[in-house]
């Protein structure tokens, strides 16, 4: 039977309790809202671990005063019943008050990783992610954590953050995972409305081009960042953020050429929804 739990000194305890059976513990930090990218986190978990712990808690802090705070979608009764379906054993659904006190005012920065892309368009998110996910950290002392490369800059933040403050936790990535027509999977996907759903998609068929482009032979950060700029604006209801094409482990933009690996990450809004979408493409 899963267990569901909501202040810290109990799931401490539960914890504790699963470290002295020497059971290896692996952590899915998430903001809920389950779709089958996250039950895949889940699922590689077990495989690489004794028993899973998942968190869900919409992290106040690495939300901007005018992002979707309010109105990220939430169902913890219906995420029980999924995580339960893949076998987790331990969910930490904690409110804000528990995890941030009155006088809370201890931050975590990461401080190059968080710079450029999402970091640009998105003051204090990142510092908001790397407290979040050091506290949850602190609390669930997994052995294991997976994160999705969906959200790719933020899986390179933690990856810094764990190697620099030696925490004893191996961060694992996983692929993307998509709807049949390619859509990256989001819980913020259920915002949009039928129209802004097909217009979503020019963000996989931009990123599926701009490989065929580098297949083909081409090396031009700014002609392939026309090309997917040109697709993503033949679609109605899109804005685009940005358009990032760069170095998969140092986050720094290709200017003249391309090389070796290419990792290009898009956010685009479409209609008052903000997606984003990434590929990483080996250069032979
Ligand atoms: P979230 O609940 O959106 O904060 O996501 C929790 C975790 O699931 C993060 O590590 C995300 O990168 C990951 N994730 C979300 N969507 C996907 C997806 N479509 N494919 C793979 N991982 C995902």
């Amino acid at each position: 039977m899963i267990k569901v739990v909501d202040k810290i000194k109990e799931i401490r305890r539960l914890i504790k309790d699963l470290k002295n059976k020497g059971y290896k513990i692996g952590f899915v930090p998430t903001m809920g809202y389950f779709h089958e990218g996250h039950l895949a986190l889940m699922k590689k978990a077990k495989r690489l671990s004794d028993k899973v712990v998942v968190s869900i808690f919409v992290n106040p802090t690495q939300f901007g005063p005018n992002e979707d705070l309010d109105k990220y979608p939430r169902d913890l009764k219906r995420d029980i019943k999924l995580a339960e379906e893949v076998g987790v054993d331990l969910i930490f659904a904690p409110d804000s008050n528990e995890m941030y006190e009155q006088d809370f005012q201890t931050w975590v920065t990461v401080e190059k990783l968080s710079k450029g892309l999402c970091g640009d368009f998105r003051p204090g998110h990142f510092k908001g992610v790397a407290t979040v996910v050091t506290k949850l950290f602190n609390i669930v002392q997994p052995d294991i954590a997976i994160f999705g490369q969906k959200d790719y800059q933020q899986l390179l933040v933690i990856k810094r953050l764990v190697k620099d403050l030696n925490m004893p936790i191996e961060i694992v990535g996983h692929p993307i995972v998509r709807e049949k027509d390619g859509l990256a999977m989001s819980s913020r996907n259920t915002y949009l409305s039928s129209k802004e759903r097909e217009s979503a998609l020019s963000l996989y068929k931009s990123l599926k081009y701009a490989k065929e482009l580098i297949k083909k032979g081409e090396r031009s950060p700014s002609k392939i960042k026309n090309e997917i700029k040109n697709i993503i604006t033949s679609y109605p209801l899109t804005k685009i953020e940005y358009i990032f094409l760069g170095d998969p482990h140092t986050l720094n933009p290709y200017s003249e050429t391309i090389k070796d690996r290419v990792l290009i990450a898009l956010a685009v809004w479409v209609g008052s929804t903000r997606l984003i979408d990434n590929i990483i493409i080996e250069i032979s």
